[in-house]
């Protein structure tokens, strides 16, 4: 299956701050939104989630990769869709890394709840509630904000907190600060 939408939509903003509609019923066009969502971001090398809305889809419907960077500890490679997700719990806010696959190469310190409690429904069309804990909470958070429009950039406190990677000269990762962001 050719992966439709490889283009993301790095700096349009009007389709990345384009409020994002229910799904109302699972059927195959869902289905083929959440097969796409998945090719993505198993062909992007650094992905941990995705939102409909970035691959130009103005629907209620993420993917995220679970367990990296210490999470729960699930397969890292499997990507699960959630759909329609609302927060109904939030833990406490923690600084912490983000990045998006609609900003490549751009990261930046925001400041996100370690805990989610979410329901939804999976994308088989049953209902979920589930806690997500540590970075794992971090990453679908990022992915719920993008169907509301909301930015990891529009939840830094400032410009410092945006930088740039570059290898260094020998072979460190190298913070190289943002000057200017235009949206
Ligand atoms: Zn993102």
């Amino acid at each position: 299956m050719a992966v439709r939408n490889i283009v993301l939509y790095a700096q349009d903003a009007a389709v990345l701050r384009k409020k994002s509609k229910p799904v109302r019923s699972i059927g195959r066009g869902v289905k083929h939104l959440i097969r796409d969502l998945k090719d993505t971001l198993a062909h992007s090398s650094d992905g941990i989630g995705l939102a409909a809305p970035q691959i130009g889809v103005h629907r209620r419907v993420v993917v995220v990769r679970l367990g990296r960077y210490g999470g729960s500890g699930e397969e890292p490679d499997l990507s699960i869709a959630l759909i329609n997700p609302k927060v109904i719990d939030a833990g406490e806010e923690q600084r912490d890394f983000d990045g998006c696959l609609s900003f490549p190469g751009l990261y930046g310190e925001t400041v996100r709840p370690h805990h989610l409690r979410v329901t939804g429904l999976d994308e088989r069309g049953r209902p979920f509630d589930s806690a997500f804990e540590g970075f794992d909470a971090v990453v679908v958070h990022h992915e719920m904000d993008h169907l509301d429009g909301v930015l990891f950039v529009d939840r830094v406190q400032g410009l410092e907190d945006l930088y740039r990677v570059r290898v260094g000269e020998n072979g460190e990762l190298v913070r190289v600060p943002v000057q200017a962001i235009c949206l």
